[in-house]
């Protein structure tokens, strides 16, 4: 290292710790503290937003991981809800859902390189022969195609980037969370866009889409840092669902992960954050002890048992230590 390049570094990591003090210092004046559990979606090499703004660049998560572990205490999902606090600091438990690979090239050796543990949510999609999440098709579609589409007899024309019925106004994404719930309905929107588009093969795409095999997820669930958790078998909004087949989806997505990975699972991250109080129930009697909402509870906060907690979603809203900021003030 020369002399000027020592000179520059030095000046740069004065700079950052400035940047990093104040910001502590933000949070505490205005009374963050307590304990919180991170959510975040996927991590790309450039943080790239032009499809959805749920995945962040990998030097953000190593900025937001770095000063998380500076200033905070990081603990394991089980530890949080087993109350495993350091009682002079806020707490942090850390999870990303939805299982893709970009989770396992960019975050893991994030994750093991901090030594900071977290949680991975994965569907069973790899079972179902599925390949891709019908959020992500539809996002990507919706920046690559302006053509119509026809989903079961029913066009759809794109207005500013969504697809709405011409029929009913509704858009493709509120129907498929609140009417057509099921997984049948997802094929056939993946199979209209199919039609016009074949992304899947541009390799410069795939970190934006494309989900972990299951051989990462075996290799994932080697490490010391990382635990498998189960996010559904299709990803449908569970809440929306009728209740007997959201419950077998939940049985279904456990023996898929603990047959992979040969290990029990007992962590769920409801996909889209939808559930029922009733199937809160179910799901803890099936095993699963420590559940998750997304970014809010979708009943009154007293009518939750302990084994359901919300997060905080981390999301490309801002600069990478404002995002931290952003989730933390909500
Ligand atoms: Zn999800």
């Amino acid at each position: 290292m020369s002399f000027g390049t020592k000179v520059f570094s030095k000046i740069n990591r004065v700079a950052a710790e400035q940047i990093g003090q104040s910001f502590l210092s933000g949070l505490i004046a205005r009374g963050i503290k307590g304990n919180y559990i991170l959510m975040y979606h996927g991590i790309t090499a450039d943080g790239n937003t032009l499809f959805n703004k749920r995945h962040i660049s990998y030097q953000c998560l190593e900025k937001q991981i770095q000063f998380i572990k500076k200033h905070f205490s990081v603990i394991s999902l089980q530890d949080f809800f087993e109350e495993k606090f350091d009682n002079t600091r806020p707490n942090f438990a850390i999870t990303f859902d939805d299982g893709y690979v970009n989770n396992f090239i960019y975050a893991k050796p994030i994750l093991e390189k901090y030594k900071c543990p977290a949680s991975f949510f994965i569907t069973a999609l790899n079972e179902a022969g599925d390949n891709i999440l019908w959020g992500d098709m539809l996002n990507i579609a919706s920046v690559f195609t302006d053509e119509n589409l026809s989903i079961d007899g029913e066009k759809f024309e794109k207005k500013n980037s969504i697809y709405y019925s011409v029929e009913t106004g509704k858009s493709i994404y509120d129907l498929v969370r609140f009417e057509r719930t099921g997984y049948d309905y997802k094929v056939k929107i993946k199979e209209a866009l199919r039609q016009h588009l074949n992304f899947e093969n541009n390799p410069a795409l795939r970190e934006y889409w494309q989900l972990m095999s299951d051989k990462h997820i075996i290799e994932t669930s080697k490490s010391e840092y990382i635990k498998i958790g189960c996010h559904g078998y299709y990803h449908n909004n569970l809440g929306s669902i009728p209740h007997e087949q959201a419950v077998m989806e939940l049985a279904n997505g456990k023996k898929y992960l603990e047959g992979l990975i040969q290990k029990k699972v007992d962590q769920l991250a409801f996909p889209d954050g939808s559930y029922t109080l009733e199937l809160s129930e179910a799901a803890y009697n099936m095993g699963f002890s420590l559940q998750l909402a997304a970014d809010k509870f979708l009943f009154d906060k007293d009518d939750h048992e302990l084994h359901i907690k919300k997060r905080h979603g981390i999301y490309a809203v801002d600069s990478c230590l404002n995002q931290l900021f952003t989730a933390l003030k909500e």
